[in-house]
């Protein structure tokens, strides 16, 4: 089994980020820039935020970071990125999710323009993606494919299984794997013979929350599984959907939790940032 390195291969992404902004500075006078919202006190996305802002001071972007209490309200929050929109010097803008329940997140990320929509989820970047267009892919799948590119997994042909449909993960995930032409199968909780179906895929995404869910007996002989899941387990540490013990010895490819997709995210948040930048050139 060959252990899929997420974190090597999220520090090759790195430096090769830094020397794209290196060259976006040189060209355009400015660095690239990218704002990140966070509104409240989530603990989990105060780690996250904090996480990619470094990540950014390593790669030479600019970060702007707003922090708003969680009280904010709609209108300020959105007169926020209004003005981040119009900022010249910001070619990003992440809005960091979950927001408090009053808010209408909707409503927010709609206020981003899809050419500074960093994390992929406006309509017309989903659009694009669904109709093999091009444009900002969500940070999570397109890690996925980076992973299988750089480990020279092939996916024209193959069966494809994503488990899980959400629209950060498991739906972009299935159209970016139809994309590269593998025939694909999604499923979810309504989804019967799970396991049967697991069986078939050469390539297994489990992006379902559920520690050690995806297990020896649902996946096939020399697949390739790939571990979005990020949980903790019965004794408070950090896990994946996949039980990374019972299924290593039975395929080729395996991503570890922590050290696999996780890495990727930010990685490929960078990515996507100095790709904005270098479109306004
Ligand atoms: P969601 O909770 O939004 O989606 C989970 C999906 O799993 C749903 O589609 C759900 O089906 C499906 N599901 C739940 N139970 C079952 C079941 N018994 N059988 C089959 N399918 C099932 O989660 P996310 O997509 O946001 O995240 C998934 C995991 O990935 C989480 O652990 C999350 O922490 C992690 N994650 C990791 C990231 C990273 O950077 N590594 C980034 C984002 C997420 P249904 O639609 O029917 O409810």
């Amino acid at each position: 089994m060959t252990l899929i390195d997420g974190k090597a291969t999220a520090a090759a992404i790195r430096a090769e980020v830094k020397a794209r902004a290196a060259a976006f500075e040189q060209k355009s006078g400015k660095k690239a820039g990218l704002a990140v919202v966070l509104i409240g006190n989530d603990p989990a996305s105060q780690i996250y935020v904090r996480n990619k802002i470094r990540a950014c001071e390593e790669a030479g972007i600019r970060s702007f970071t707003h922090y708003l209490p969680a009280e904010t309200g709609q209108k300020e929050a959105l007169a926020l990125i209004e003005a981040l929109a119009a900022d010249e010097n910001v070619h990003g803008i992440l809005v960091q999710l979950p927001l408090p329940r009053h808010l209408d997140a909707k409503a927010l990320l709609a206020a981003i323009p899809t050419e500074k929509d960093v994390d992929g989820f406006s309509d017309e970047n989903i659009g694009k993606l669904a109709k093999n267009e091009g444009g900002t892919v969500a940070c999570t799948p397109r890690g996925v494919m980076e992973l299988l590119r750089r480990y020279n997994i092939p996916t024209a042909g193959k069966r494809a299984v994503v488990v899980g449909r959400s629209n950060i993960v498991g739906r972009p995930m299935a159209m970016l794997l139809i994309n590269a032409d593998a025939t694909v199968t999604v499923c979810h909780s309504k989804t019967q013979n799970l396991k049967e179906i697991c069986r078939e895929a050469d390539i297994l995404v489990a992006a379902v929350g559920k520690p050690k869910f995806i297990t020896a007996d649902m996946v096939k002989e020399g697949a390739a599984v790939i571990d979005v899941g990020m949980n903790r387990d019965e004794n408070g540490r950090s896990c994946g959907d996949v039980d990374f013990e019972g299924v290593k010895e039975r395929v080729s490819y395996l991503t570890p939790v922590p050290g696999g997709v996780g890495p990727m995210t930010v990685a490929m948040l960078l990515c996507n940032t100095v790709e904005a930048a270098e479109r306004t050139l």
